[in-house]
């Protein structure tokens, strides 16, 4: 049995707790792996490590830890397959699905070799007499990143781009489902030059989590995994006033008007709902068709293109549209919310209850299901399923749909599928949602744009990554200098405006 322990000053050790959590491969059921689960004990002594550390990288010039981010992107690159095998047996996703995990990390990690150009403050040449006034981004220090399961590299990568580039020191605690990759990235990382004790891989649970939120030294927390979670972290981190950022879950709709391309909205509903089994905070999971026409031809394509959906491990290459969820727990949860799909009166379209796939019977797999005449009283509209479930709520008209993604209490994402320019702009101003595509199912803006949700789906203030990475990571320091001319000949009481 392979025993994953933690990546710290530079180096893999093993955990010393006595605790450990089993990793999964989801396509077959076994354990593939054990990771550690850290002590308080072992996390403070991270910490603390980090903190020595940090001294000498956060006064390293900009451009060498720049540096730095420009050879790691030729190691991941390097190493693409190789992390990407890795990820789809821990996480189960299909391998061409890993190679966009990392591939969109990757990416965030090219923007952050701009970190100078970022950091680069602010200057007034004379705002007063003798006066210049001008602002640095500095280091907060060390930080932390806590990350979920469903993206093992791309949102590891997002936290600690801006991070290290800004020259702090970072805590990663990874989701000890697939926590590998971080670690394989990690080591990458010292392969790029990055000092030892600069990025401290800490794994673990929630005695890890609490550990760093409590900590003194820890002056930042970005967070990314479920609702409950998120709200939790951004309230008990503020308790020893650290800035945090905390995404949540999501329920994202699609709404269809009547003038789309109906076969273009199929065929974006079922990549965007099923893709990574609907283990996307970006997945869209609600799709409401405007008019009863658009339901009836949208339902009419969608239908056979769910059924022909082609469900398998991640070994089987581009023969397989998406693979297992990564827990029998998950699946178990994703059944269930079926279930109250079906007694609360939902019409089962696609039922993939059944499925079985031969040879991975113990796997953990959940066929495609389709609901129509869903509403939005019903438990499979209100909650995040994050499984391969399509819920279709018929809306009346275009005020009516757009009301009910206003209502939804969360607000991550959302698109709307239409040939009119003027119902797409109205849409995109009115909505209270964070990321929004017209005609673009699942609009993840691009590594040097922002990304984050709105209402129940983000807590906190700024985005993750693009120009707001770098604002999270980074403290303004404004200096106000006067170089008189002359000799002072008296104090000066009075609260000075620039004159
Ligand atoms: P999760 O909330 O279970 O776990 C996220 C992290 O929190 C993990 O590192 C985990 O170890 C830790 N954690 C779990 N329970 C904890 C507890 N009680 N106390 C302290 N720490 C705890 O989330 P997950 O299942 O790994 O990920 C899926 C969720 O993440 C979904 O809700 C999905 O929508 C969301 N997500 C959101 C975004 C976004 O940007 N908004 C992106 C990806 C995933």
């Amino acid at each position: 049995m392979r025993d994953i322990g933690h990546w710290i000053d530079g180096k893999l050790v093993a955990g010393t707790s006595g605790r450990s959590a089993d990793v999964f491969n989801p396509a077959t059921g076994e354990v593939q792996a054990r990771v550690a689960l850290a002590s308080k004990a072992e996390l403070d002594a991270a910490i603390a490590s980090a903190a020595r550390a940090q001294v000498a990288w956060g006064a390293t010039n900009p451009q060498k830890r720049a540096r730095v981010m420009m050879a790691l992107v030729g190691l991941l690159n390097r190493d693409m397959d190789k992390l990407a095998e890795m990820l789809s047996s821990e996480h189960g996703k299909t391998f061409p699905d890993a190679k966009g995990d990392i591939q969109r990390g990757l990416e965030v990690i090219e923007f952050c070799i701009g970190a100078p150009q970022m950091l680069k403050g602010e200057f007034t040449d004379s705002a007063g007499p003798g006066i210049d006034m001008y602002s640095m981004r500095q280091p907060l220090g060390v930080v932390a990143g806590i990350t979920p399961f469903n993206f093992p590299a791309m949102i590891p990568l997002w936290k600690m781009g801006p991070a290290l580039a800004s020259g702090n020191a970072m805590i990663l605690k990874p989701s000890e489902r697939d926590p590998s990759v971080p670690m394989m990235i990690a080591e990458l990382c010292k392969e790029a030059g990055l000092p030892d004790g600069i990025l401290q891989v800490v794994n673990g649970d929630k005695e890890a989590v609490d550990g760093i939120l409590d900590s003194e030294i820890v002056q930042a927390v970005g967070f990314v995994g479920s609702t409950p979670i998120a709200q939790y972290i951004y309230e008990r981190a503020a308790q020893t006033g650290k800035r945090a950022q905390c995404f949540g879950g999501a329920k994202n709709h699609m709404i269809i008007m009547p003038d789309a391309d109906m076969d273009q909205a199929a065929d974006a509903l079922v990549g965007a709902g099923y893709g990574a089994a609907g283990e996307r905070c970006m997945a869209i999971s609600v799709a409401v068709p405007v008019g009863e026409g658009t339901a009836e031809a949208l339902r009419e394509r969608l239908v056979p293109k769910i059924e022909a959906l082609k469900v398998g491990p991640w070994t089987a290459g581009n023969d397989v549209d998406f693979g297992p969820v990564v827990t029998a727990a998950a699946k178990a949860n994703i059944l269930r919310l079926v279930e109250t799909g079906v007694a609360q009166g939902a019409d089962l379209v696609v039922d993939g209850r059944d499925f079985k796939l031969q040879g991975y019977e113990d796997g953990f797999f959940v066929g495609a299901h389709l609901f129509d005449h869903v509403t939005t009283d019903m438990d499979i509209y209100k909650t995040e399923i994050f499984g391969p479930v399509l819920s279709m709520v018929r809306a009346k008209t275009y005020d009516e749909a757009l009301q009910m993604a206003i209502d939804h209490e969360y607000g991550n994402g959302t698109a709307i599928f239409t040939r009119d320019g003027d119902t797409a702009r109205d849409f995109a101003n009115r909505i209270n949602i964070g990321m929004v595509g017209v005609n673009v199912p699942i609009p993840v803006p691009l590594a040097y744009h922002t990304f984050g949700g709105w209402k129940k789906s983000g807590f906190g203030d700024l985005n993750q990554h693009g120009p707001d990475g770098f604002r999270f990571y980074t403290r303004t320091k404004t200096v106000t200098a006067r170089w008189p001319s002359g000799i002072r000949t008296g104090g000066e009481f009075n609260f000075k405006a620039m004159d």
